[in-house]
Protein backbone atom coordinates (compact mmCIF):
# COMPACT_ATOMS: atom_id res chain seq x y z
CA UNK A 1 0.00 0.00 0.00
CA UNK A 2 1.39 3.37 -0.85
CA UNK A 3 1.16 6.38 1.11
CA UNK A 4 -1.45 8.02 -0.21
CA UNK A 5 -3.93 5.01 -0.10
CA UNK A 6 -3.06 4.83 3.68
CA UNK A 7 -3.86 7.98 4.37
CA UNK A 8 -7.22 7.35 2.73
CA UNK A 9 -8.32 4.97 5.59
CA UNK A 10 -6.52 6.97 8.50
CA UNK A 11 -8.12 10.09 8.21
CA UNK A 12 -11.86 9.13 8.31
CA UNK A 13 -10.47 6.03 11.45
CA UNK A 14 -9.00 9.30 13.33
CA UNK A 15 -12.61 11.21 13.05
CA UNK A 16 -14.23 8.62 13.52
CA UNK A 17 -12.47 8.02 17.18
CA UNK A 18 -12.89 12.17 17.91
CA UNK A 19 -16.39 11.96 17.26
CA UNK A 20 -16.81 8.99 19.79
CA UNK A 21 -14.57 10.84 22.29
CA UNK A 22 -16.37 13.84 22.09
CA UNK A 23 -19.46 12.20 22.60
CA UNK A 24 -18.42 10.29 25.50
CA UNK A 25 -16.94 13.62 27.25
CA UNK A 26 -20.46 15.42 26.32
CA UNK A 27 -22.10 12.60 28.06
CA UNK A 28 -19.98 12.82 31.10
CA UNK A 29 -20.49 15.99 31.48
CA UNK A 30 -23.74 15.61 31.52
CA UNK A 31 -24.15 12.87 33.67
CA UNK A 32 -22.44 15.13 36.17
CA UNK A 33 -24.20 18.05 35.37
CA UNK A 34 -27.58 16.73 36.80
CA UNK A 35 -25.79 16.11 39.77
CA UNK A 36 -25.38 19.50 40.52
CA UNK A 37 -28.05 21.22 42.48
CA UNK A 38 -30.32 23.82 40.31
CA UNK A 39 -28.58 26.75 43.38
CA UNK A 40 -25.30 26.29 41.67
CA UNK A 41 -26.75 27.13 38.23
CA UNK A 42 -28.71 30.15 39.57
CA UNK A 43 -25.46 31.08 41.29
CA UNK A 44 -23.76 30.95 38.24
CA UNK A 45 -26.29 32.79 35.88
CA UNK A 46 -26.36 35.49 38.95
CA UNK A 47 -22.37 35.84 38.41
CA UNK A 48 -22.91 36.09 34.44
CA UNK A 49 -25.16 38.84 34.99
CA UNK A 50 -23.07 40.66 37.41
CA UNK A 51 -25.20 40.48 40.25
CA UNK A 52 -22.77 39.48 42.74
CA UNK A 53 -24.93 39.24 46.08
CA UNK A 54 -27.54 37.04 44.85
CA UNK A 55 -24.74 34.92 43.35
CA UNK A 56 -23.20 34.60 46.82
CA UNK A 57 -27.20 33.95 48.40
CA UNK A 58 -27.37 31.14 45.72
CA UNK A 59 -23.71 29.56 46.34
CA UNK A 60 -24.03 29.53 50.16
CA UNK A 61 -27.06 27.32 49.63
CA UNK A 62 -24.89 24.97 47.59
CA UNK A 63 -22.62 25.12 49.97
CA UNK A 64 -25.33 24.19 52.82
CA UNK A 65 -26.25 21.32 50.73
CA UNK A 66 -23.44 19.77 49.78
CA UNK A 67 -20.69 20.87 52.55
CA UNK A 68 -18.34 18.56 51.09
CA UNK A 69 -17.56 21.05 47.70
CA UNK A 70 -14.68 22.11 48.90
CA UNK A 71 -13.72 24.50 45.81
CA UNK A 72 -16.92 26.54 46.32
CA UNK A 73 -15.61 26.94 49.62
CA UNK A 74 -12.32 28.03 48.25
CA UNK A 75 -14.65 30.57 45.52
CA UNK A 76 -17.11 32.14 48.45
CA UNK A 77 -14.25 32.85 50.86
CA UNK A 78 -12.77 34.69 47.91
CA UNK A 79 -14.95 36.19 46.39
CA UNK A 80 -16.02 37.61 50.46
CA UNK A 81 -12.26 38.80 50.82
CA UNK A 82 -12.36 40.89 47.70
CA UNK A 83 -15.95 42.57 48.35
CA UNK A 84 -13.87 43.32 51.73
CA UNK A 85 -16.18 41.09 53.85
CA UNK A 86 -13.39 39.49 55.41
CA UNK A 87 -15.30 38.48 58.57
CA UNK A 88 -17.19 36.29 56.76
CA UNK A 89 -14.36 35.30 54.72
CA UNK A 90 -12.33 34.22 57.85
CA UNK A 91 -15.27 32.07 58.78
CA UNK A 92 -15.33 29.77 55.59
CA UNK A 93 -11.65 29.63 55.62
CA UNK A 94 -11.39 28.36 59.48
CA UNK A 95 -14.40 26.15 58.47
CA UNK A 96 -12.37 24.70 56.01
CA UNK A 97 -9.09 24.09 58.33
CA UNK A 98 -11.70 22.59 60.86
CA UNK A 99 -12.25 19.16 58.68
CA UNK A 100 -10.02 16.37 59.94
CA UNK A 101 -10.46 15.07 56.60
CA UNK A 102 -8.93 17.97 54.52
CA UNK A 103 -5.79 16.92 52.16
CA UNK A 104 -2.61 18.43 53.13
CA UNK A 105 -2.47 20.45 50.35
CA UNK A 106 -5.93 21.83 50.55
CA UNK A 107 -5.12 22.25 54.11
CA UNK A 108 -2.24 24.49 53.30
CA UNK A 109 -4.40 26.41 50.36
CA UNK A 110 -6.99 27.19 53.24
CA UNK A 111 -4.47 28.50 55.51
CA UNK A 112 -2.99 30.88 52.85
CA UNK A 113 -6.47 31.90 52.18
CA UNK A 114 -7.09 32.82 55.62
CA UNK A 115 -3.75 34.45 56.13
CA UNK A 116 -4.70 36.81 53.17
CA UNK A 117 -8.03 37.39 55.28
CA UNK A 118 -6.09 38.48 58.26
CA UNK A 119 -4.14 40.35 56.31
CA UNK A 120 -6.88 42.49 54.40
CA UNK A 121 -8.63 42.73 57.63
CA UNK A 122 -5.71 44.68 59.28
CA UNK A 123 -5.40 41.82 61.73
CA UNK A 124 -1.60 41.82 61.63
CA UNK A 125 -0.47 39.17 64.55
CA UNK A 126 -3.06 36.84 63.38
CA UNK A 127 -1.86 37.10 59.75
CA UNK A 128 1.68 36.89 61.04
CA UNK A 129 0.92 33.60 62.72
CA UNK A 130 -0.57 32.25 59.71
CA UNK A 131 2.83 33.56 57.48
CA UNK A 132 4.92 31.94 60.04
CA UNK A 133 3.03 28.39 59.60
CA UNK A 134 3.55 28.72 55.70
CA UNK A 135 7.21 28.99 55.28
CA UNK A 136 7.72 25.28 54.71
CA UNK A 137 5.23 25.35 52.62
CA UNK A 138 4.54 25.50 48.86
CA UNK A 139 3.25 28.98 49.46
CA UNK A 140 7.16 29.59 51.26
CA UNK A 141 7.62 32.41 48.83
CA UNK A 142 4.26 34.44 49.08
CA UNK A 143 4.85 33.97 52.78
CA UNK A 144 7.76 35.48 52.98
CA UNK A 145 6.41 38.30 50.35
CA UNK A 146 3.61 39.10 53.22
CA UNK A 147 5.83 39.00 55.80
CA UNK A 148 8.12 41.54 54.41
CA UNK A 149 5.09 43.42 53.98
CA UNK A 150 3.62 42.88 57.65
CA UNK A 151 6.99 43.94 59.36
CA UNK A 152 7.43 47.03 56.95
CA UNK A 153 4.29 48.42 58.19
CA UNK A 154 4.75 47.57 62.22
CA UNK A 155 8.44 49.13 61.15
CA UNK A 156 9.85 46.10 62.67
CA UNK A 157 12.93 46.69 60.57
CA UNK A 158 15.47 44.18 62.12
CA UNK A 159 12.35 41.73 60.97
CA UNK A 160 12.07 42.79 57.52
CA UNK A 161 15.77 42.71 57.18
CA UNK A 162 15.96 39.01 58.41
CA UNK A 163 12.88 38.51 55.96
CA UNK A 164 14.47 40.13 53.16
CA UNK A 165 17.90 37.92 53.60
CA UNK A 166 15.54 34.67 53.74
CA UNK A 167 13.59 35.87 50.47
CA UNK A 168 16.72 36.56 49.03
CA UNK A 169 17.78 32.63 49.80
CA UNK A 170 14.87 31.80 47.78
CA UNK A 171 14.51 34.01 45.26
CA UNK A 172 17.16 35.38 42.92
CA UNK A 173 16.62 38.68 42.93
CA UNK A 174 17.55 41.91 44.32
CA UNK A 175 16.30 43.68 47.57
CA UNK A 176 17.66 47.17 47.18
CA UNK A 177 15.37 48.32 50.48
CA UNK A 178 17.35 46.42 52.62
CA UNK A 179 19.69 49.20 52.61
CA UNK A 180 16.98 51.42 53.63
CA UNK A 181 15.71 49.13 56.11
CA UNK A 182 19.52 49.84 57.94
CA UNK A 183 18.63 53.65 57.22
CA UNK A 184 15.34 53.31 58.48
CA UNK A 185 17.15 52.26 62.24
CA UNK A 186 19.72 54.88 61.96
CA UNK A 187 17.27 57.71 61.20
CA UNK A 188 15.27 56.55 64.02
CA UNK A 189 18.50 56.50 66.39
CA UNK A 190 19.50 59.92 65.09
CA UNK A 191 16.13 61.19 65.72
CA UNK A 192 16.13 60.24 69.37
CA UNK A 193 16.65 62.82 72.15
CA UNK A 194 19.09 61.98 73.38
CA UNK A 195 20.48 60.60 70.50
CA UNK A 196 21.55 56.79 69.93
CA UNK A 197 24.88 57.12 67.68
CA UNK A 198 26.36 54.00 68.69
CA UNK A 199 23.08 52.47 67.06
CA UNK A 200 23.48 54.71 64.28
CA UNK A 201 26.81 53.90 63.90
CA UNK A 202 25.96 50.09 63.84
CA UNK A 203 23.09 50.86 61.01
CA UNK A 204 25.35 52.85 58.47
CA UNK A 205 27.61 49.91 58.87
CA UNK A 206 25.06 47.07 58.28
CA UNK A 207 23.78 49.29 55.17
CA UNK A 208 27.19 49.61 54.26
CA UNK A 209 27.64 45.79 54.22
CA UNK A 210 24.48 45.06 52.07
CA UNK A 211 25.89 47.48 49.38
CA UNK A 212 29.55 45.32 49.81
CA UNK A 213 27.65 42.46 49.51
CA UNK A 214 25.28 43.09 46.84
CA UNK A 215 26.62 45.79 44.44
CA UNK A 216 22.76 46.15 42.78
CA UNK A 217 21.32 47.07 45.86
CA UNK A 218 23.23 50.37 45.90
CA UNK A 219 20.85 52.99 43.73
CA UNK A 220 21.26 56.92 43.92
CA UNK A 221 18.35 56.93 46.01
CA UNK A 222 19.68 54.60 49.19
CA UNK A 223 23.39 56.22 48.22
CA UNK A 224 21.74 59.63 48.86
CA UNK A 225 20.39 58.45 51.97
CA UNK A 226 23.31 56.88 53.29
CA UNK A 227 25.29 59.73 52.52
CA UNK A 228 22.96 62.42 54.11
CA UNK A 229 22.66 59.95 57.52
CA UNK A 230 26.37 59.56 57.59
CA UNK A 231 26.32 63.24 57.12
CA UNK A 232 23.85 63.67 60.23
CA UNK A 233 25.66 61.44 62.41
CA UNK A 234 28.79 63.52 61.40
CA UNK A 235 27.12 66.85 62.41
CA UNK A 236 25.51 65.28 65.89
CA UNK A 237 29.59 64.08 66.11
CA UNK A 238 30.60 67.91 66.17
CA UNK A 239 32.68 66.87 62.86
CA UNK A 240 32.09 69.95 60.19
CA UNK A 241 34.58 68.69 57.93
CA UNK A 242 33.25 65.40 57.82
CA UNK A 243 29.61 66.25 57.11
CA UNK A 244 30.54 68.36 54.65
CA UNK A 245 32.50 65.94 52.72
CA UNK A 246 29.46 63.28 52.81
CA UNK A 247 27.01 66.07 51.55
CA UNK A 248 30.23 66.60 48.84
CA UNK A 249 30.15 63.30 48.10
CA UNK A 250 26.07 63.00 47.44
CA UNK A 251 26.81 65.34 44.40
CA UNK A 252 29.20 62.56 42.50
CA UNK A 253 27.27 59.76 43.53
CA UNK A 254 23.45 60.48 43.38
CA UNK A 255 23.56 64.00 41.59
CA UNK A 256 19.83 63.94 41.18
CA UNK A 257 19.55 64.27 44.63
CA UNK A 258 20.95 67.64 45.38
CA UNK A 259 18.70 69.18 46.10
CA UNK A 260 17.46 67.41 49.38
CA UNK A 261 20.76 67.94 50.89
CA UNK A 262 21.91 71.46 49.82
CA UNK A 263 20.71 73.82 52.30
CA UNK A 264 22.07 71.45 54.84
CA UNK A 265 25.59 71.95 52.95
CA UNK A 266 25.33 75.19 53.23
CA UNK A 267 24.60 76.11 56.44
CA UNK A 268 27.76 73.66 57.04
CA UNK A 269 29.94 75.24 54.87
CA UNK A 270 29.24 78.46 55.58
CA UNK A 271 30.64 77.71 59.03
CA UNK A 272 33.59 76.31 57.23
CA UNK A 273 33.89 79.61 55.16
CA UNK A 274 33.86 77.03 52.11
CA UNK A 275 32.61 77.92 48.58
CA UNK A 276 30.30 75.15 48.40
CA UNK A 277 27.83 77.85 46.54
CA UNK A 278 30.40 77.98 43.78
CA UNK A 279 29.68 74.15 43.46
CA UNK A 280 26.29 73.67 43.89
CA UNK A 281 25.91 76.48 41.18
CA UNK A 282 27.89 74.84 38.79
CA UNK A 283 26.16 71.01 39.28
CA UNK A 284 22.72 73.42 38.86
CA UNK A 285 24.08 73.95 35.04
CA UNK A 286 24.26 70.12 34.52
CA UNK A 287 21.30 68.75 36.91
CA UNK A 288 18.85 71.62 37.44
CA UNK A 289 16.25 71.29 39.67
CA UNK A 290 14.13 74.06 41.82
CA UNK A 291 14.93 72.78 45.40
CA UNK A 292 18.74 73.35 44.56
CA UNK A 293 17.84 76.45 42.90
CA UNK A 294 15.79 77.76 45.72
CA UNK A 295 18.60 77.47 47.84
CA UNK A 296 21.07 78.62 45.40
CA UNK A 297 19.32 81.96 44.39
CA UNK A 298 18.60 82.44 48.18
CA UNK A 299 22.04 81.92 49.69
CA UNK A 300 23.38 84.44 46.95
CA UNK A 301 21.16 87.35 47.84
CA UNK A 302 21.72 86.86 51.93
CA UNK A 303 25.64 85.54 51.58
CA UNK A 304 26.38 88.17 48.30
CA UNK A 305 24.63 90.47 46.71
CA UNK A 306 21.13 90.89 44.90
CA UNK A 307 22.75 91.61 41.66
CA UNK A 308 24.48 88.13 41.86
CA UNK A 309 21.78 86.29 42.55
CA UNK A 310 18.95 87.82 40.15
CA UNK A 311 21.43 87.28 37.06
CA UNK A 312 21.47 83.27 38.23
CA UNK A 313 17.37 83.46 38.60
CA UNK A 314 17.33 85.15 35.36
CA UNK A 315 19.52 82.79 33.83
CA UNK A 316 18.20 79.29 35.00
CA UNK A 317 14.42 80.52 34.88
CA UNK A 318 15.17 81.57 31.13
CA UNK A 319 16.32 77.63 30.63
CA UNK A 320 13.43 76.44 32.95
CA UNK A 321 10.43 78.47 33.40
CA UNK A 322 9.23 77.83 36.13
CA UNK A 323 6.43 79.17 38.61
CA UNK A 324 7.74 78.02 41.61
CA UNK A 325 11.01 79.27 40.79
CA UNK A 326 9.20 82.89 40.14
CA UNK A 327 7.46 82.46 43.08
CA UNK A 328 10.96 81.75 45.33
CA UNK A 329 12.29 84.47 43.64
CA UNK A 330 9.93 86.84 44.82
CA UNK A 331 9.77 85.52 48.42
CA UNK A 332 13.21 86.11 49.20
CA UNK A 333 12.94 89.84 47.49
CA UNK A 334 9.64 90.42 49.96
CA UNK A 335 11.80 88.83 52.73
CA UNK A 336 14.94 91.62 51.58
CA UNK A 337 12.07 94.61 51.52
CA UNK A 338 11.10 93.73 54.62
CA UNK A 339 14.17 95.30 55.93
CA UNK A 340 14.64 97.88 53.64
CA UNK A 341 12.93 101.10 54.98
CA UNK A 342 11.04 102.98 52.12
CA UNK A 343 12.29 106.08 50.85
CA UNK A 344 8.61 108.40 50.69
CA UNK A 345 10.85 110.83 48.53
CA UNK A 346 12.07 108.24 46.28
CA UNK A 347 10.70 108.98 42.37
CA UNK A 348 7.87 107.08 41.54
CA UNK A 349 9.37 104.78 38.90
CA UNK A 350 11.85 103.43 41.50
CA UNK A 351 8.78 102.06 42.93
CA UNK A 352 7.47 100.52 39.98
CA UNK A 353 7.31 97.09 42.30
CA UNK A 354 7.09 97.64 45.66
CA UNK A 355 5.92 95.30 48.56
CA UNK A 356 2.09 95.67 47.82
CA UNK A 357 2.41 94.43 43.94
CA UNK A 358 5.20 91.53 44.82
CA UNK A 359 2.56 90.63 47.35
CA UNK A 360 -0.22 90.76 44.85
CA UNK A 361 2.05 89.14 42.35
CA UNK A 362 2.86 86.12 44.89
CA UNK A 363 -0.69 86.09 46.05
CA UNK A 364 -2.07 85.46 42.08
CA UNK A 365 0.84 83.19 41.15
CA UNK A 366 -0.07 81.09 44.67
CA UNK A 367 -2.95 79.93 43.56
CA UNK A 368 -1.36 78.18 40.48
CA UNK A 369 1.95 77.10 41.75
CA UNK A 370 1.11 75.42 45.29
CA UNK A 371 -0.62 72.22 43.46
CA UNK A 372 2.81 71.94 41.75
CA UNK A 373 5.02 71.99 44.86
CA UNK A 374 4.62 68.81 45.63
CA UNK A 375 6.79 65.62 45.30
CA UNK A 376 4.61 62.78 43.45
CA UNK A 377 4.76 58.79 43.43
CA UNK A 378 5.75 57.30 40.27
CA UNK A 379 3.60 54.33 40.99
CA UNK A 380 0.32 55.50 43.04
CA UNK A 381 0.40 59.10 42.45
CA UNK A 382 0.34 59.77 45.67
CA UNK A 383 1.43 63.54 46.37
CA UNK A 384 3.53 65.05 49.94
CA UNK A 385 4.74 68.28 50.73
CA UNK A 386 7.82 66.88 52.26
CA UNK A 387 10.08 64.07 50.30
CA UNK A 388 9.53 60.34 51.13
CA UNK A 389 12.39 57.46 50.58
CA UNK A 390 8.68 55.08 50.60
CA UNK A 391 5.25 56.04 49.20
CA UNK A 392 3.00 56.67 52.11
CA UNK A 393 -0.03 55.45 49.57
CA UNK A 394 1.17 52.20 48.00
CA UNK A 395 4.24 51.64 50.14
CA UNK A 396 6.57 50.95 47.56
CA UNK A 397 10.30 52.19 47.81
CA UNK A 398 12.30 54.90 45.97
CA UNK A 399 8.61 55.80 43.94
CA UNK A 400 9.63 59.79 44.36
CA UNK A 401 11.47 61.38 41.95
CA UNK A 402 13.81 64.76 43.71
CA UNK A 403 11.64 66.42 41.97
CA UNK A 404 8.78 68.78 42.40
CA UNK A 405 5.21 68.28 40.48
CA UNK A 406 6.04 71.09 38.27
CA UNK A 407 9.31 69.30 36.45
CA UNK A 408 7.55 66.14 35.68
ZN1 LIG B 1 2.94 55.39 45.72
Amino acid sequence: MDFESWWLIFMPLLFALGWIAARFDFRHILSETRHLPDSYFKGLNFLLNEQPDRAIDAFVEVAKLDPETVDLHFALGSLFRRRGETERAIRVHQSLLLRADLPEIKREHALHELAQDYLKAGMLDRAETAYLELESTAYSVQAKRALVRIYESERDWVRAIEAVKQLGQQVDESVPQRVHYYCEIAQKALELKPHDLPAARQAIQGANQVVRDDPNASTPASRARLLMLRATLAALEGDDQAQREQLLAVLDQAPEYAGLMAQQLITVDTRLQGNAIQTLSMHYQIYPSLDLFQVIFKTLRTQQDSETAWLFARDALRAHPSLLGLDSLIEVELAQTDQVVPDPNAPLDSRALNKDDLMLLRSVMKQHSQRLDRYTCQVCGFQAKRYYWQCPGCHGWETYRPRRLEEN
